[in-house]
This record gives structure tokens, sequence and C-alpha cells, in this order.
């Protein structure tokens, strides 16, 4: 059984809409046709090797990744560099590529409303607002049930995020309660976390420099890392995908969370 890939699209524009996107991003569909006839999907991070290779493998001709495989416009294809050989590999095995990206960062249930829930924090708001007209918005502030210890927080944030690599800016905060958090890179909400004064703010990829300024500006960061801020909506995408093409139309397809993409940094 196949659905043709528009089909997958409108449903994943309902969970992602497309407005939500950020002005700089890129996000839809990047490769294929949306006549092409999808008969199972692979959910994934980012498109890589070892991501083609598994949709390949599991006879997945859907790639819905997070991260868009392009954002600048291409001048040529040379299969000897690692992009190319990337898009090569996707064409002659006949496999598209979606990707919701920022849009899926803002929606509801989507990657940073997935990373407050994991960090426990019950309910927040924006810490930037989103497009006009729009109620949702970038990074959240909000607060824990209740106040904990540093320590005690940040062994649950390790285990609940399956990471051991997390690096605090400036000195532990005496107690965890207030949370600024953004999924994968935070550091253009530095200014508004400021603002906000939170106990900690948790986000991935702060540079030297935005590290000096949280610690001069006395924010406790803790720099969790991009992969592990934003893996866990592989798993939920996946379910939710499944739940909407059986109740939008009435039909089941293979839909797998990737198992092959690992965080490209390791703790040595
Ligand atoms: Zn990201």
């Amino acid at each position: 059984m196949t659905v043709p890939l528009k089909k997958i699209v409108e449903a994943l524009e309902e969970m992602a809409p497309p407005q939500l996107a950020a002005p700089w991003d890129n996000t839809g569909l990047q490769v294929g046709s949306p006549d092409a006839p999808v008969a199972s999907i692979l959910v994934s991070l980012d498109v890589t090797e070892e991501v083609v290779s598994e949709a390949a493998r599991k006879k997945a001709n859907l790639i819905v990744a997070h991260h868009p495989l392009f954002f600048h416009p291409l001048q040529r294809i040379e299969t000897d560099t690692a992009t190319g050989r990337l898009l090569g590999h996707l064409l002659t095995a006949g496999i598209s590529v979606y990707a919701a990206h920022t849009n899926l960062d803002v929606a509801a249930g989507g990657v940073n409303d997935l990373l407050g829930e994991t960090l426990g924090v019950a309910s927040w708001s924006p810490l930037q607002e989103g497009p006009p007209q729009e109620p949702r918005g970038f990074g959240g502030i909000g607060e824990l049930p209740q106040r904990m210890r540093f320590r005690q927080f940040l062994d649950a944030l390790k285990a609940a995020l399956k990471t051991d690599a997390v690096r605090l800016i400036g000195a532990p905060p005496r107690g965890v309660r207030r949370i600024a958090f953004c999924c994968g890179s935070g550091a253009a909400l530095i200014p508004q976390v400021i603002r906000c004064r939170p106990d900690l703010f948790i986000t991935g990829d702060i540079k030297y420099h935005e590290a000096l300024c949280l610690r001069m500006e006395t924010i406790p960061t803790l720099d969790i890392g991009h992969f592990p801020s934003e893996q866990g909506i592989r798993k939920s995408l996946t379910q939710r995908i499944r739940r909407a093409l059986r109740s939008r139309l009435g039909k089941t397809l293979p839909v797998y969370a990737s198992r092959s993409e690992r965080d490209p940094f390791t703790t040595v």
C-alpha cells in the first residue's frame, strides 16, 4: 500500500504549519515529487549517509527530517563531495525528503514543547514572539512545580536527555525553579533570557563569547548539546504521523524513528 506524498505533506503541515517557520528557514519538500507514492516513512533529525542507508534498508522512500538538507542555493552537484553523494544516493534510491524545522520547533507539541516537558516545566510562555497573528513563539520561560537543588535537577536532566555531556556556564544556581529553555541553538534568544532572569537557561550550541556574556550577566546556563535537546522529537513525531495517517486517510504505513543517527559530538 502507498499514499501520495502530498497527502502526507498535508498531515505534516497540520502538525507544523509552514507559516510558523522563521523567515530565513528553508522547510518543506526538498527532494522528490508531491505525486510520489510513499510506501513507508523514516523520521530523523538530519539527512545523513547513515539515515539514507537506513531508509533504503527499511524500504522507506520518504525521510521526514527536522533539519533542512539545504540552506543555500546549490551551484553544482558533484558526486565526489559528501553532499553530492548524498543527493545521488537519495535520487537513485527514489527517496524523497521533507523538512519541518523552525515551524516544528514552534508548533504545539513540537520540538520546544517536548523539551519543556522533558525538563519538567509545568507551563511556560514563549521567550520570543513568533510570526504576527500566531500565538506561538520561540523558546520558553516557565517554572518547575517545585524548587529543586541544582544537583538533583541536573541528574534528572541528564537521565531524561540520555546525555552526560552537559556544560555549565557561570556559577551553579542555588536552586532551580524558573527555567528558560530553547531547543537546538538558543543563543539568538540571550537578550530575552537576560530580561527574564531565570534561575537557569538551558539550550545547545553556546559559543565562547556568548558564554562570557551569560556569565557576566549572571545567568547560569546549561549547554546540553543541540542533538540531545532535539532527539526526542523523532519518536514523538513518528507516533503523531502514524496517528494522523490513520485518522485522516484510514490507512497505516510503516513509520520508523531513525535508530542509526548519532550525535556528531561524543564525550571522550
Ligand atoms: Zn536543531
